[in-house]
């Protein structure tokens, strides 16, 4: 069986550079389910958020990644963030990451709820796209194995419970296959998929967690998902995001009515938090009985639209609407998870040698709310922290956290009476998880969804291609954010229950799913 140092699972930011960089410590195996470039990566349009202007400093930028969290971020790894981001930003060019420039300077645009421009961005709009493709370029230079379309479905442990390889299930063969490895880095991303409104790649489904949660690695924070406020909406057309830089260089939501209302909801109007954009967004929806509202960007110059927005732009020109002269509909959709596998700053989970970085791993950074553009910022620099902690003694790998923890879990009561269930589809899970788990819960439907969530793991097919993979990981992913989302008996940050619509001290902590916490 072949062997490697590392194998890391995922190609998307996390992957590729965490890849870059533990080759010079060991073999490393890249083990991915689509194309190597299909990732949430390859869609990031906004940018990465770092502390470089002359104004700006780590200490500034610490303030406003706490402020964002709603009271839940790890005040030791935002320390981290800020102060290791510039370091990381110098690297990623070196790389060849061609970020854009004015008048010879790295050009920042500001974005909601930071205090100042701090985004760098590249191609415009095309920031994820530049970056992936630099990686790729160097992972290619590097002669890194990349092992495409093939899903990791099973993370091996020996008889100390130490990680000792992966399985995996070629999607386009159906062969399955084992590799040993002394790391598992899991690199997977988010759970987007889960919804049905987002703006996720379609491979974003939650597996990381379900993997890591199956093996014995504790889960946190999963009621906190965030929903962008503005992604394109038209009947018949794709989902597609349109940057929250926009409201950063100018542009105002409307109602269907051409009211402008941001104001009436937060003093920083448009570019307030996004859980109170996207929140107030489905209030003026409600009140006007309409599908969407409207981003104005009319009073934009045409130059700023197509230099900075060149991606959005086109893409709303080939809808047939010019964004110059007509507003953009949009409405929100699931876009970012808070929670994930639990890592302490070092990327180690309770399991040793199993790692996880990206969005896929919760580190605390973001705490119930994430500042925009602080994920890339993420993924680089604990990443990089990841590998420097494997090329230490065994024993210094396990994590030390430092918050208050809920003891709270449901059990099979809770799942009582049995309920009526639909089929179980891909579809279905996300009509369930976008109409009962969306922007505003409750405890009755959270209930419902838990119950027929249930119902459905009790249903699975059979592994046999990879879809029924995947339904395996969405259904697992799922009944985490349910079970943690009805616990959760407060409103903070991006998790806003009607029928507890108040922050509540007593919530000041964190909800984790260690093995068998969720009743099967
Ligand atoms: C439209 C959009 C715009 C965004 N804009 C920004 C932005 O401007 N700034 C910012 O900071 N963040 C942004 N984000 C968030 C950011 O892009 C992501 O958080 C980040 O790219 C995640 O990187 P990742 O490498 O952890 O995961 P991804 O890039 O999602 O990569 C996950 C990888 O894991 C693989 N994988 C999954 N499951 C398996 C399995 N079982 N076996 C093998 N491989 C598997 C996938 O195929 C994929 O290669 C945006 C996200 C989206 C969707």
């Amino acid at each position: 069986m072949a062997y490697y140092d590392y194998v890391i699972i995922g190609s998307g930011i996390t992957g590729l550079y965490t890849a870059l960089r533990a080759r010079k410590a060991g073999s490393v195996l890249i083990i991915t389910k689509g194309s190597i470039q299909e990732s949430n990566t390859k869609y990031a349009q906004g940018g990465i958020a770092a502390p470089i202007s002359r104004d700006d400093s780590p200490e500034l930028h610490y303030r406003d990644t706490i402020a964002a969290g709603a009271g839940l971020c790890n005040p030791v790894a935002v320390r981290i963030l800020t102060e290791e981001a510039t370091d990381r930003i110098a690297e990623l060019i070196k790389f060849g990451v061609p970020f854009d420039t004015l008048n010879g300077e790295i050009a920042l645009t500001k974005e909601a709820a930071h205090s100042l421009p701090r985004v760098l961005h590249a191609g415009g709009d095309a920031t994820g796209l530049h970056i992936e493709n630099t990686l790729i370029k160097n992972a290619r230079d590097a002669g890194i194995e990349v092992k495409e379309y093939c899903l990791v479905s099973e993370i091996a442990l020996d008889a100390q419970g130490a990680v000792c390889g992966v399985k995996t299930f070629n999607c386009n063969t159906g062969v399955k296959a084992e590799y040993e490895c002394r790391y598992v880095i899991l690199a997977t991303g988010g759970a987007g998929q889960l919804y049905k409104y987002t703006t996720n790649s379609q491979v974003v489904t939650g597996d990381g967690i379900a993997l890591a949660y199956q093996t014995g690695a504790e889960i946190t924070d999963m009621e906190f998902f965030q929903f962008h406020p503005t992604v394109f909406y038209k009947s018949g057309a794709p989902l597609f995001l349109i940057t929250e830089a926009v409201r950063g260089e100018g542009g105002v939501l409307r109602n269907s009515r051409g009211y402008r209302f941001m104001p009436d909801y937060d003093k920083a109007a448009d570019l307030a938090p996004r859980d109170v954009v996207a929140r107030s967004i489905v209030f003026e929806m409600q009140k006007t009985s309409s599908a969407n509202v409207y981003l104005d960007v009319t009073d934009l110059r045409p130059s700023v639209i197509t230099t900075r927005f060149p991606q959005v732009y086109q893409f709303c020109l080939d809808q047939g609407i010019d964004i110059s002269k007509e507003y953009i509909p949009v409405a929100p959709a699931a876009h970012y998870l808070m929670g994930g596998v639990k890592v302490n700053i070092w990327g180690g989970t309770n399991v040793y040698g199993l790692f996880a970085a990206g969005e896929t791993a919760c580190t605390g950074v973001h705490g119930a709310n994430r500042l925009a553009s602080n994920s890339l910022l993420e993924v680089l620099v604990f990443s990089k922290r990841v590998v420097e902690r494997t090329k230490q003694p065994r024993d210094t790998v396990q994590p030390k956290y430092a918050y208050t923890e809920s003891p709270e879990h449901r059990t099979l009561k809770d799942y009582q009476p049995p309920i009526e269930v639909p089929p179980l589809t891909r579809e279905n899970i996300q009509a369930l998880m976008w109409d009962k788990v969306g922007i505003m819960r409750d405890g009755k439907t959270l209930s419902e969804a838990g119950r027929i969530l249930y119902a459905w793991q009790k249903q699975m097919p059979a592994l046999t291609d990879r879809e029924s993979y995947e339904l395996r990981s969405m259904i697992m992913t799922a009944r985490m954010i349910v079970e943690a989302a009805v616990t959760r008996q407060e409103s903070r940050g991006a998790h806003y229950r009607m029928d507890y619509p108040k922050p509540s001290d007593t919530w000041q902590k964190h909800i984790v799913f260690k093995k068998n916490s969720i009743a099967q």
